[in-house]
Parts: C-alpha cells; structure tokens; sequence
C-alpha cells in the first residue's frame, strides 16, 4: 500500500450511517443522547467521502466491522459477528485497475508468506502456490447457468487459484451500466479449494440522481445517509472503485483451516455464546 502511495486511514466505529449490505443482518446500534449510532459494517460510505480530499488518491482502512449475521452461518466455517476488513478506494480508477492492485497484493503476500513463513506453513501441512497473473475472470449470470445456486462453491472447489466473478447485483453504491441496466460493474475475488469468497468490491455510483434511484428502489429509509447525500448532490463525492476482503478469511485459507474461528484470537461464532 505504502509502494503505491495508498494512505492509511484509521477507522470510524460509531456513525450516523454504515454500509447497508446486501444481506439481512440483525440491527447493532446505540442510541446516544438524540441520536441513533450505527456500529460499522464497512468503512464503504466514509471511504468516498475520505476521497474527497485533494491530493487524497487512494485510502485503505483496517477496520473492525460488527456484523450480527444469523444463527444459520454458525457452522458456514466463515462467519464471524465481529472481523476485521482491509477496506481500499482508489479515486478515478475502473475495476481492472482495482483487479490489478488487488491481484499483485495477492501475489505479493503469497509470495512473501512462502518466503518468510516456511516452518508455519509447514506446521500447518499447507503447501502453497503462489497465484499466477492474471487471475481467470467469470461472469456471474454465466455460472449461475452452468452451475445453478451453488455456483461459487462449485467453482471454488474445482479451483486451485483465486478467481474473479463479475456482476453482482447488491448494494445502491455499486455501479450499475447506464445502457445496460441490470448489470453492475463489480467483482468478487474468490479463493480455490472451496474457500469461497475473499473479496468484494467494484466501481462506485456517484451520480446523484442514480443513487437516489437505487437507493428507492431497495427501499431505503435515506434518512441517516442525509449527511453523505447531500455531498453526493452537491458532486463532491468523486468517481471511484475499491474493494474489502477479510483478514479472517485470508488467514483460513493461507493456513488451510477448516474455520474460521481457529484463526481468530477471541472468536465471535454467529449463534455461538461469548465468554471472553
Ligand atoms: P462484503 O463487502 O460484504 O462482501 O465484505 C467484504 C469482505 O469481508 C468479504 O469478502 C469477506 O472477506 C469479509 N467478510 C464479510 N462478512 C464476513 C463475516 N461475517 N465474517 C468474516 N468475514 C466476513
Ligand atoms: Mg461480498
């Protein structure tokens, strides 16, 4: 990060607003005084406006992120209620630039981990190959065809290298074509082995007429956003694209565990009681 001139930011805990997910969650927020304080899901809607700054071309965050998923993912063997996520934006930047940095952040770890780490890996019986550039791209709607439902832990399975997966449709903030609606211009890392997803990401809706839009059609209370929204309105939030992966995650696969909770120091299991 420090290389390519990605600036450290530290994360936000407590706002206003977080990242609304594509998914259901259980609510995690306080009521302070007056107002209503939202614990972070992702450091997504304050990565843009961090981008704001001149002279600002890229952030990443190491941010905690409180996530109170259901009970049902407790034996998924990568759900935690509480992770930590390598979040980055790039200001200007497409996808494939993002694919890029991410896919030579990979190869760089992996490599480096070989390098530094023999006898961990070794006490972890994990042999590791260090992925080959660049990563095979799939379209979503295609393997939905193939392979149905289940299609990311087929891939996943039959894979030995991470691969990419475009055009999800999920939250208003990610880019969906103009002409081709329907079409979102994102991506999924996913790990081989049936490690499943490593990474989500893709390139931002700025336009203010587009978020609003989206935003209705999820239907959204816009309420807690009015701060974020009104910078959208007034175009300062720029052009962007970036991604998060977890750090819980990346070290499940690194050392080939079966879950995620043995890679984590004071596991927080979904449905599981916490005593520490
Ligand atoms: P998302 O943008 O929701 O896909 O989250 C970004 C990344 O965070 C995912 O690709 C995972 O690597 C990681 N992640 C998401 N949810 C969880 C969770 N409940 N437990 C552990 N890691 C997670
Ligand atoms: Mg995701």
């Amino acid at each position: 990060m420090e290389e390519k001139g990605i600036l450290q930011a530290m994360p936000v805990m407590l706002a206003p607003f977080t990242d609304p997910l594509n998914h259901e969650v259980s609510e995690a927020a306080i009521q302070y005084g007056s107002q209503t304080l939202r614990l972070t899901k992702s450091m997504i809607l304050h990565k843009f406006i961090m981008l704001m700054g001149k002279g600002v071309d890229a952030v990443f965050i190491v941010s905690p992120n409180v996530r109170l998923e259901s009970e049902d993912c407790k034996d998924s063997g990568r759900h935690l209620i509480e992770f930590s996520q390598v979040d980055i934006e790039m200001k200007g930047k497409d996808k494939r630039a993002f694919m890029d940095l991410t896919e030579e952040l990979y190869v760089k770890m992996i490599a480096g981990l070989k390098h530094t780490c023999p006898d961990e890996l070794a006490y972890f019986r994990r042999k590791l190959t260090t992925p080959t550039r660049p990563f095979k791209v799939y379209e979503s709607k295609e393997l939905l065809r193939k392979y149905g439902e289940g299609w990311e832990g087929i891939l996943s399975k039959a894979s030995s290298e991470p691969f990419w997966v475009l055009d999800h449709t999920r939250e208003f903030y990610d880019r969906e074509d103009e002409k081709r609606r329907g079409y979102y211009h994102n991506y999924d890392l996913i790990y081989p082995e049936g490690f499943g997803e490593a990474l989500s990401g893709g390139e931002r809706e700025y336009v203010y007429d587009e978020v609003i839009r989206k935003m209705d059609e999820r239907k959204m209370d816009r309420e807690p956003y009015g701060a974020y929204l009104e910078l959208v309105r007034q175009g300062k939030i720029p052009r962007t694209s970036g991604g998060g992966f977890g750090v819980e995650r990346l070290l499940r696969w690194v050392t080939g565990s079966s879950h995620i909770e043995e890679v984590t120091l004071f596991p927080r299991v979904p449905g599981k009681h916490i005593v520490i």
